[in-house]
């Protein structure tokens, strides 16, 4: 198989080595690289009961075959371990050039484990690798960290670092890169911290080579004039250059899909606004910060130039200001962008965190927690000072309730009791992401089912059937009606086929958001096999996709999921709002949907891989 090394580098900092191992064309033409790869070397290497924290949890940082591709899209590479919020198998992806770098060291992947004796970053330039002292960084935030390590390595290195979020474990720590994209789900921030590593940086002067380069430019080219043609026909799309995923608000608002005050309101019509694209341009001075490739540019660079919330720095994206701004009724755009990129500094995931905030918003609101407990803030809905203060305390891990609230909500409520357990929006220990289940109903089977990443939009994106109006046609998913949102009729196929297709694209390492400019499954599968050469068919790609599943799942068992756990949803999933779009909508038949899911993945009435279905994806012999 061509366009990858067969080479990972393996990082041991228990005993302060750094050296490279072959992998068997076996491993890629199973798991292609990305979230499969991560997947593979936590089966291979982290037994039962391995935790997050545990020096024997495999940190896995992987790019994947289409890192040779130069295609616009092609920039992505995962993050994978054992996660310390929800202890299952995690990964999530991350873009910028890491992966890229990564490649053309010539390697596969870096998978560190062990623990070092004291803080420590990586170093990896073309084949010299080395593990350095980083006690000075240590208590720096992620930026300075990326700063310092660039200063001393050079500027040409990429690197990912942690902040003091991530230092002090707090469980929904991301790993950030180039100070604009980051490995933001399910806490992989806190396992550096717990290796006590802040960062790694690499550098390569590699070309990986592809099956086909004539395919491959050829198809690049129809590729990007296609999207040329959509931009010349739709001049609505070129906002995105400008405000990127900012333009949700408008698309979402009249679905009813926004999460607004910790999900119990339909509307927010002064948060609407302030969100709104133009809005956000103006008052952001938004202008477009792309990634390596992309031709889409969805990444924007945003500046306030005065006033308390000033910064220049990494826009807001949709998540972050849904979960920050609406789910916590605060249309401050300012104060909302300043407090996203106070997180990026800290190392925090903004999803989990604005979840957190929410929750503690309401518990302030029904009198669980007081102004004794929130140092003397106002944790009033809407409260744009005190959230942007919480931030701080959460990310610095502060005695009392900030540090309460570093370990997500399912935790603090269970901890102060009260009943407050009933407002965490969370599922096995990660705070939900922000596509309301009410506007569609695959959106509560996706979050209670997902096996890569807890209950996360993006590794199941079934949600855009209707909310981004993607199709696979390819694979079967073509005519949908609008009405379908709140049917279960087809909705555990379409939602295993969106899984599997998740996989692929996180395994292969390309942009999902390419999808929504006209990037098919065949561009997929065409691009996978110019740069691979390895002949697949559509049906090889859906199994390659259905057995990186089957894997994450078989990990989560072996590390303690069970089946109550996906049905132990938020009692909110089944409490409606009285307005707007998604009025009186709540999933009534969510049980029986999920065990129409196991069965159309195969798995028994326990929600477990049979031995059948593990035959049939190529994973016999990984049943434990
Ligand atoms: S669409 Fe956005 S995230 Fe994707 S590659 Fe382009 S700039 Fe990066």
């Amino acid at each position: 198989m061509k366009s990858v090394w067969h080479k990972i580098l393996r990082v041991d900092l228990s005993n302060n080595t750094c050296k490279s191992e072959q992998l068997s064309e076996e491993v890629y033409e199973k798991f292609l690289g990305g979230s499969g790869m991560s997947a593979y070397m936590l089966w291979r290497e982290s037994p039962r009961g391995t935790t997050a924290f545990d020096p024997a949890n495999r940190l896995t940082l992987a790019p994947g075959p289409m890192q040779g591709a130069r295609q616009t899209g092609a920039g992505k590479w995962t993050g994978g371990a054992i996660s310390p919020s929800i202890n299952l198998n995690a990964d999530s992806a991350a873009t910028a050039s890491f992966g890229i770098e990564i490649k053309n060291a010539g390697y596969d992947a870096i998978v560190t484990h062990g623990r070092a004796e004291k803080p420590v970053y990586v170093v990896v330039d073309d084949d010299r690798a080395e593990i350095k002292d980083a006690s000075h960084l240590w208590g720096k935030n992620a930026y300075e960290a990326e700063d310092d390590i660039k200063e001393a390595e050079g500027e040409k290195f990429e690197c990912v670092t942690i902040g003091q979020a991530g230092e002090r474990l707090v469980r929904y720590a991301n790993i950030q890169t180039r100070k604009k994209s980051f490995v933001g789900r399910c806490g992989l921030g806190a396992v550096m911290g717990s290796k006590l590593l802040k960062g790694v940086a690499v550098r390569g002067s590699q070309e990986v080579p592809v099956h086909d380069p004539e395919q491959l430019d050829k198809l690049n080219k129809e590729i990007n004039k296609r999207l040329a043609q959509i931009d010349s026909e739709k001049p609505e799309f070129l906002r995105i250059y400008r405000v990127g995923t900012a333009m949700a608000t408008e698309m979402f608002a009249p679905q009813g899909n926004l999460p607004i005050k910790n999900y119990q309101l339909a509307t927010f019509p002064s948060g609407e606004k302030a969100f709104h694209g133009s809005n956000y341009a103006k008052e952001l001075n938004a202008k477009p910060w792309p990634c390596k490739y992309c031709v889409l540019k969805c990444h924007n660079l945003c500046e306030i130039k005065e006033g308390p919330y000033a910064y220049k720095g990494k826009g807001p994206e949709y998540e972050s200001f849904a979960m920050m701004g609406f789910d916590c009724l605060i249309d401050d755009v300012k104060a909302v962008a300043y407090a996203g990129e106070l997180a990026n500094m800290y190392s925090m995931d903004t999803i989990s965190l604005g979840g957190v905030l929410a929750w503690a918003m309401e518990s302030y609101e029904k009198g669980v927690i007081t102004k004794e407990d929130t140092y003397g803030l106002d944790l009033t809905w809407g409260n744009a000072e005190a959230m942007v203060e919480m931030v701080k305390k959460i990310g610095s891990r502060a005695d009392g309730l900030g540090y309460l609230l570093g370990e997500g909500s399912k935790i603090a409520s269970e901890r102060i009791g009260k009943g407050s357990e009933e407002w965490a929006i969370q599922m096995k220990g990660q705070e939900i992401a922000a596509h309301n289940w009410r506007a569609q109903y695959i959106s509560a089977l996706n979050y209670c089912t997902g096996v890569a990443s807890g209950p996360n939009h993006e590794r199941g994106n079934s949600q855009h059937i209707w909310v981004g109006h993607i199709r696979l046609p390819e694979w079967g998913i073509d005519e949908v009606e609008n009405e379908e949102r709140w049917s279960w009729e087809n909705a555990a196929d379409r939602n295993a086929k969106f899984h599997d297709y998740c996989n692929i694209i996180n395994s292969a390492c390309h942009c999902k958001f390419m999808e929504f400019r006209s990037y098919t499954l065949t561009d997929l599968l065409n691009t996978i096999n110019a740069c691979t050469g390895l002949g697949w068919t559509q049906e090889d790609l859906r199994r390659c996709g259905d057995r990186i599943t089957q894997l994450q799942k078989l990990l989560n068992i072996r590390y303690g999921w069970k089946k109550e756990h996906d049905f132990n949803y938020p009692k909110r999933f089944m409490e409606p709002v009285d307005e707007g779009p998604a009025a009186g909508k709540i999933p009534v038949g969510l049980k029986d949907a999920i065990m129409d899911y196991y069965k159309v993945r195969g798995w028994d009435e326990d929600g477990k891989p049979t031995p059948a279905k593990l035959e049939e994806v190529g994973l016999e012999g990984f049943l434990e």
